[in-house]
């Protein structure tokens, strides 16, 4: 944890960690039905929370809070427009958010960048020259200190995944 005197240069450190570049194009999340919306209520695949995302958005969990949605069987974040299919706090979601489909999953002793090949785009674009880039630009991020110091104090974080494929080790 950080000390009270630290408070600034985590809150800034928390705001450098919330500016993801999104790989994803505008407009494709949009139409498709696959995130926000989970098939039990109890998932690691709910997106944790930062400890100030839990000030600002859930002040009683560590988790987006799902509610449930009978008509399709299924469970969708608190935050989510089914009307338009768009996020009700676009703009300050969650860093999770941000980062999905990538996601930072503990394998053992060894913690990874990921990414969920279930996500459409992903299926498609695995390939190109604009994604080894792109993990290029996640590469150096995580394994910034600061970053990593962030992760370390936001445990919550790291979660282990199945049915992902490991891009590069996080050095935490
Ligand atoms: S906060 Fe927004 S982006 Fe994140 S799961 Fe909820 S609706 Fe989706």
């Amino acid at each position: 944890m950080f000390l009270p005197g630290d408070r600034c240069s985590w809150a800034a450190s928390l705001n450098k960690m919330e500016r993801l570049k999104p790989f994803i194009i505008p407009g494709f999340c949009l139409r498709c039905q696959g995130c926000c919306r989970f098939a039990e209520q109890e998932t690691v695949w709910t997106p944790h929370l930062l400890e100030d995302e839990q000030i600002r958005l859930a002040p009683h969990t560590k988790k987006i809070e799902l509610r449930a949605n009978p008509a399709q069987g299924n469970f969708v974040c608190q935050f989510l427009n089914q009307k338009d299919n768009r996020c009700k706090i676009h703009g300050i979601h969650p860093f999770e958010c941000q980062l999905y489909p990538f996601l930072i999953n503990r394998q053992g002793k060894k913690v990874y960048l990921s990414v969920d090949l279930r996500c459409l785009y992903m299926k498609e674009n695995t390939d190109l020259a604009r994604y080894k880039d792109y993990c290029e630009y996640l590469n150096t991020f995580f394994n910034s200190p600061e970053v990593k110091k962030n992760l370390k104090a936001n445990p919550q974080l790291v979660q282990s995944y199945v049915h992902v494929l490991d891009i590069f080790e996080i050095m935490l």
